[in-house]
């Protein structure tokens, strides 16, 4: 009796608008939670626009994508192929300090370690290290990533099992490719296709979304809305009317430009000009900082800038001057970004993903990882046709937490900058809006580097802020009292480890063209043995 009633509440009608890569993610990530078990389970409708364009960028992802797509069940040499992929294993800062001898460091993705039983990370005791005399930089000393980052190595062989890791890595990827390899995957594995525009949106008596009105399709209805329209919000802030919270007092940066650009026809792998970096860089300018996200084919590049500093053409002129030769008869996307969350992420009937929801500066790669936490968090909330409010503020409490989290670790690598050589810069470091969630870490940190090993913030671990830290020199000048307890002898032991471990992946590990080359061989082989089987 109770399941018959639980039953009649399902959810079995999901209707997502929008097709970019928030769009597509949405739709075989429900599929797969809602129509694995029971297939038929739930009818899952995707509608987009042929005539309002995907924002197409995003190109750079964090490591949590490596679990996303294992749960999609997507082979990681089959995508890696079919979406020019390489690994990004850490981002190298260019430029952000503002001191001299000290304008490179990196954020790496890796293990953290321990020392000892009290589970104190080793960044406590570079500290320490440190006070001692020892120049050995932070990301050097403490992660084999950014030893295999100068080397241009691969993260792992090419017969370790897919996303298995020797370091840990994310990727660089083709976003257009992406939306297409996920389209595909979705409608072949049942998700109802539309290519339609959305005119309008009918609500019922109590403001719930009962069906959108298209253009040539008639009504299309749903018990369930996935707005995923960009960053018009077409049904959260627009039919739901939900408003929509800015970050621009604290992070500056409104504007984009992106100017992807191609290697030479016969080079791929640009083996002629230094091969592919297995990593993103953010090179700051004088109004913002540039991303380079190397593919095979071509690199992403782009701007991103405070429109409140330096115009368009100004911006442009100085990108293409940043990007050199082969960039100046290319012409490039301008993109305005709204930054900052909606209020509300779920309201009645209708949840937001992707820049719908939300988007912060691409600084740090987490806008498809705000799309992957919005759906696991909402198949761990996933409502019936009552919607209770409290799963729906449950929801909305984890995805702020979430987004305020990452704007606070974005704000501290501009404010923690010491550079000063332009109006941005100088604005930056004299007049900075400080969250005053960001104020009380930042006054915590001043006293000792962060130590939490236990506590798993939502996104980034302590490491994340350390490299952060001792990047922008903002280090405390005294380290842990309870280091003075510590078996010196066992701390150096874990720092000899670690460059030991680097030297021999170093050594051992395929160069990242090598093992790219070896990857598409391989798939390409295995694509024909398929269609000879099938023939
Ligand atoms: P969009 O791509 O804008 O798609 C919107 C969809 O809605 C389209 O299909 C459109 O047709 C449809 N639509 C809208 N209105 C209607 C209507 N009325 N009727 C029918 N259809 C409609 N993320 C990262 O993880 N890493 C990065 O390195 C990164 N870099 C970025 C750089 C920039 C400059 C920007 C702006 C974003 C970046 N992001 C990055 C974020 C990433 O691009 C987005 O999270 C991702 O592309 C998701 O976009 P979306 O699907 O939400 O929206």
């Amino acid at each position: 009796m109770v399941k018959e009633q639980q039953n009649s509440h399902q959810i079995n009608n999901i209707v997502i608008l929008g097709g970019g890569t928030a769009g597509w993610l949405s739709a075989n990530y429900l599929n797969k939670a809602l129509n694995n078990s029971q297939p038929g389970s739930c009818q899952i409708t995707l509608i987009e626009s042929s005539d309002i364009g995907t924002v197409g960028v995003g190109e750079a992802t964090i490591p949590t994508i490596l679990d996303t797509f294992k749960f999609l069940g997507i082979s990681e040499a089959d995508w890696m192929t079919k979406c020019n992929a390489t690994f990004k294993l850490a981002i190298k800062f260019v430029n952000w300090s503002g001191i001299p001898g000290k304008e490179i460091f990196w954020h790496p993705f890796g293990q953290w370690y321990m020392t000892n039983k009290t589970n104190v990370p080793i960044s406590q005791h570079w500290l320490k290290r440190k006070s001692q005399g020892n120049s050995e930089p932070f990301d050097y000393s403490c992660f084999e990533a950014v030893h295999l980052c100068d080397a241009k190595k691969a993260p792992k062989f090419n017969q370790d099992p897919e996303y298995a890791w020797r370091v840990e890595y994310a990727y660089h990827l083709d976003a257009g490719l992406l939306a297409t390899y996920l389209k595909e995957k979705g409608k072949s594995e049942g998700v109802k296709h539309v290519v339609d525009n959305v005119l309008d949106v009918s609500l019922d008596e109590k403001g719930f979304i009962s069906h959108l009105i298209t253009e040539k399709h008639g009504l299309l209805a749903g018990d369930f809305f996935i707005d995923c329209s960009g960053f018009s919000g077409r049904l959260i802030n627009q039919a739901l009317e939900e408003p929509f919270i800015s970050f621009t007092d604290s992070l500056w940066c409104d504007s984009a430009i992106a100017l992807p650009i191609e290697y030479d026809s016969e080079d791929p792998y640009n083996e002629n000009h230094g091969g592919i970096n297995p990593y993103t860089s953010a090179t700051a300018l004088s109004s913002g900082w540039t991303w380079n996200t190397p593919l095979i084919g071509r690199t992403g590049n782009g701007y991103v800038y405070s429109s409140n500093f330096i115009s368009p053409a100004e911006a442009e002129a100085e990108f293409k001057q940043h990007l050199g030769e082969k960039s100046q008869h290319l012409q490039p996307r301008h993109i305005k970004m709204r930054v900052g969350r909606t209020r509300n992420a779920w309201v009645k009937n209708c949840v937001s993903i992707g820049l719908a929801s939300g988007f912060i500066e691409p600084l740090e790669s987490t806008g498809i990882y705000l799309i992957e936490a919005s759906l696991e968090h909402l198949i761990h909330n996933f409502p019936n046709r009552l919607f209770h409010q409290s799963v729906i503020d449950n929801y909305n409490l984890i995805m702020q937490e979430q987004y305020e989290e990452i704007r606070d670790f974005i704000v501290m690598h501009y404010c923690l900058s010491k550079r000063e050589d332009t109006p941005f810069w100088r604005a930056n470091k004299s007049e900075p809006v400080i969250p005053d969630s960001l104020k009380a870490k930042l006054e915590l940190w001043q006293n000792m580097l962060p130590n939490n090993p236990q506590k798993i913030s939502w996104l980034f671990p302590d490491y994340s802020y350390i490299c952060i830290l001792a990047g922008l020199d903002a280090l405390p000048q005294t380290s842990l009292p309870i280091l003075d307890y510590q078996d010196k002898y066992a701390t150096e032991q874990a720092f000899l480890n670690i460059k030991n471990k680097a030297a021999q992946l170093k050594n051992n590990l395929p160069s990242h063209i090598d093992y790219l080359k070896t990857l598409a061989e391989s798939n390409s082989e295995n694509a024909n043995q398929n269609l000879l089987v099938e023939a």
